[in-house]
Order: structure tokens, then sequence, then C-alpha cells
């Protein structure tokens, strides 16, 4: 089926041969802008409010006005969602701070632009079974790393060279101390206590890192946001990746050590149940 695929530009709906973004958009020569990817089960939003609480803490940071309040996004997100007949999937926003000459200090008179389309996919049933292999580098970003910014080739780089290490993905570190993977949190499992970088400037706040915490309260699993070390990394019992399209993804092998038996564990299993009971049904 070939459909049209419609985005969402300011408030209007275009399809996506007929959209102009200005060569002066500033996103396109600074990267400044910001952005969000929430997913659509059963063709709904899942953890609305978090992303969008994410985004306006982002936009607030890199003062850029948003030209609209939550509930009118959400409309029009929901809208997008109709009009491309998703079902599974995400929906990428981003809002740059609007076009002008290329200058560095923000512009008098620029107008945010807003710009959302829908991408369809299914759950990664694969990698969620069999989990994934990782191989750990430095975390060369800046240091604001909670904000959602357009600003990702260190990420982009970083992802690159996992692919040419045949790898999945990388699980970051400062001076050995593990942050994040390229565009996921992670978590290890050590006797049964998990464990996962505090919620500070050096990672990405993921929401589906939250819905996780949540989750391990719930099922009575002791968890705690301190900072861990390669090594620990490296000989925990388990580990395991968050985010909006991994979900809850093992990693079963990094650097070429298998992790615990180099199978996903108890625990990473024992989320993964209690996350898919998240997932909205019709
Ligand atoms: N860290 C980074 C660097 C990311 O890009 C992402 C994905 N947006 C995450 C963590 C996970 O965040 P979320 O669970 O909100 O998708």
């Amino acid at each position: 089926m070939s459909m049209t695929q419609i985005y969402l530009y300011q408030n209007e709906f275009v399809a996506k041969e007929a959209l102009h973004i200005s060569p002066e958009d500033r996103g396109y020569y600074f990267g400044d802008g910001l952005y969000e990817v929430i997913r659509v089960y059963n063709g709904k939003l899942y953890e609305a409010g978090p992303h969008f609480a994410r985004l306006t803490r982002t936009a607030e940071a890199l003062r850029i006005p948003l030209p609209f309040t939550e509930d009118e996004l959400s409309a029009q997100l929901e809208k997008l969602i109709q009009v491309n007949e998703l079902h599974e999937g995400s929906v990428y926003m981003q809002i740059t701070r609007g076009a002008a000459p290329r200058s560095h200090p923000f512009p008098a008179s620029a107008e945010p632009i807003l710009m959302a389309y829908t991408t369809s996919y299914q759950r990664p049933v694969a990698t969620l079974e069999e989990g994934i292999t990782a191989v750990t580098t430095d975390d060369i970003r800046w240091l604001r790393c909670d904000l959602k910014t357009l600003n990702l080739l260190p990420n982009v780089m970083a992802k690159q060279h996992a692919m040419d290490q045949g790898a999945g993905d990388v699980i970051f570190h400062r001076s050995g101390t593990v942050t994040e993977s390229s565009s996921s949190n992670v978590m290890i499992v050590k006797n049964n206590v998990i464990k996962t970088h505090p919620a500070n400037n050096l990672i990405l706040h993921g929401i589906t890192r939250l819905v996780v915490l949540r989750l391990a309260k719930q099922e009575g699993i002791q968890l705690e946001e301190a900072a861990f070390t390669v090594d620990e990394l490296l000989n925990a019992d388990e580990v395991f990746i968050t985010s909006t399209t991994a979900e809850v993804t093992p990693v079963i092998q990094i650097d070429g050590k298998a992790i615990g038996s180099g199978k996903p564990g108890p625990l990473t299993r024992q989320l993964q149940t209690a996350f898919e009971a998240t997932i909205p049904s019709k």
C-alpha cells in the first residue's frame, strides 16, 4: 500500500512532497532546535504527558518559545496519527528556533518552526527476545545531555562505531563511569539490585527509564539511581537498555565478554513482561 505521507508543519497538514523548509532554518545549519519521539501503540500516544514535559523543559532551557499549548500539540499529533492511519510506530516532532540569515545570536524575530511526521514499524520482537551486543566507548558529548536537542553528531558517530564493530550499540562512559547508550538508557543488575545513572545533566531523562523505575517498584525489585563503572557493567549479572523504540532490550555481550550467562536474565525478562502489560490495547 503506497500512501502519501502527511506531515504536520506549523498548524497545517501537508503532503511530504509539498513541504518546503527554509534553507535558513537554524535547525539546518546550527542544529538549533529540539525534538521528541513518542511511541504509538494501537493508534494511541504512549506516555504523552512525560514526553511533553521533557519537550517543554528543553524548550525553556534553549529559550525557544513554544507556539502552542500541550493540549493543542497533543490534539494535532492525534490528528496526524489519524490522517496517516498509523497503528504501530511513532511520531517524530521537532521544533527549531526558526529561519533567519546565519548569525549566531538568537534572531530578533524568528518564528519557531514545528515539523512532525509518523513512522510505521512493529515492536522489535527479535532483539527483545535474543538481546543485542554492545561496545563501550568514550562519552565525548557536551554537559547538557539532559536536553533533547537536534545536536546528535556524537550519538551518530558512536552508533556508526558500533555498526563498524558488528555490535548492536555503544555504551558510553565518562572516565570509566557509565552514562547511557547512543539512543537509550542503560541499567545493570547485580545481586538482584538494578542500578542506573542518576537523572542529572549527563544523561537524557528517558521516558522508558521512568516507566521501568515505576515497574521495578511495583514488582518489588530494588533499584538504585546510582552511577556505576565500566568494570561493574562488564561484571554485572544482567544488562539492558531502555528507550521508546527498544523498550527493554537485553544486552548479552559487551566488548566481546558475555554478560552473566550470555542470555537475557530473569529480572530483564520480568521487566519486559511488566512493560508489555503497560502497552494499551484497542
Ligand atoms: N538516551 C538518549 C541519548 C536518547 O536519545 C534516548 C532516546 N530518545 C534515550 C536515552 C531514551 O529515552 P526515551 O526512553 O524517552 O526514548
